[in-house]
């Protein structure tokens, strides 16, 4: 299947690509292929989200030992099994967010999409807080997107996306995408970004961890002690200060991951 412009047309035929799902669809081979190549391992089963018209699919199944993709939309889901025929290849008619991935339990996967714009942060939040045996995430998301996972301690992008990615992963922006190349073109130019993991998970301390950090970033313009007092009491969060060394006027975007970790040992360690 070539990606481009007029076969992308000629498969939607009277259909229209729906901004409710977030469709904008790849019409240039190359940038598929590398896509496919950052991804995949020959080795490996590789999950898709949102296969839309399959081009990525196609390249997918090249390059890894299977694909499983979970398509919502069921003109999508249709077009695609009727023109992408493989037995190494399982297509789902379902939301991934509502997918339960346990069945990958024990086996390692790779994890691979154009995500649909208006879902990236949730559907990452549930891969990275998933079970899921990762060996790598390589995913195409919006730029602005794309900048939050590195942001630095101290930036306006810098939140719990950034500081749950960078506890867990190395993260690399491995190419940058013109608008240019989807149909319809969005407004805003792409990454494609790739997650490594880089520790032994305890998916335990991380459950905690994650909910923590995203209880200090719930109100970004008070002070972390202002976040604290509607989830801990008066004491608990004298001793957090006194024991960390940490000002009583920081706000959460200036705490630094190892900050995160002291304060949140503090409260483990009653
Ligand atoms: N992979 C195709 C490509 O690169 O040309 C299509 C990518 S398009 C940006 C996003 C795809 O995700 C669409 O096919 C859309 O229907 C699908 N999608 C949107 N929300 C989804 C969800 N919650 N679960 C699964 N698929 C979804």
């Amino acid at each position: 299947m070539i990606s481009n412009i007029n076969h992308v047309k000629k498969v939607l035929g009277d259909l229209k690509a729906k901004k409710k799902f977030g469709q904008n669809f790849l019409i240039d081979s190359n940038v598929v292929e590398n896509i496919a190549k950052i991804a995949c391992s020959e080795s490996t089963k590789t999950i898709e989200i949102g296969p839309g018209l399959g081009a990525l699919t196609e390249m997918l199944l090249k390059y890894s030992k299977s694909v499983d993709c979970y398509e919502i939309d069921r003109d999508m889901y249709e077009i695609l099994n009727n023109t992408l025929k493989d037995e190494r290849l399982s297509t789902y008619l379902e939301d991934f967010l509502d997918t339960d991935l346990d069945k990958y339990k024990g086996e390692p996967v790779r994890v691979c999409s154009n995500l649909p714009y208006y879902v990236t942060t949730p559907i990452l939040f549930k891969l990275f807080e998933s079970d899921l045996d990762i060996e790598k995430i390589a995913v195409m998301v919006q730029k602005e997107v794309a900048d939050r996972f590195k942001a630095k301690v101290n930036s306006e992008d810098y939140g719990a996306l950034s500081i749950e990615v960078q506890y867990l992963f190395e993260v690399k922006q491995e190419m940058f995408v013109s608008k240019t190349v989807f149909y319809p073109s969005p407004n805003v130019d792409s990454a494609v970004v790739s997650f490594t993991p880089i520790r032994e998970r305890d998916r335990e301390f991380e459950h905690g961890f994650f909910e923590f950090v995203k209880k200090c970033f719930a109100k970004r313009r008070k002070t972390l002690n202002n976040n604290l007092k509607d989830f801990m009491t008066n004491e608990e969060i004298e001793r957090i200060f006194k024991e960390t060394g940490i000002a009583e006027t920081i706000r959460a975007q200036q705490l630094t991951l190892e900050d995160f970790i002291r304060i949140y040992e503090v409260i483990n360690a009653r």
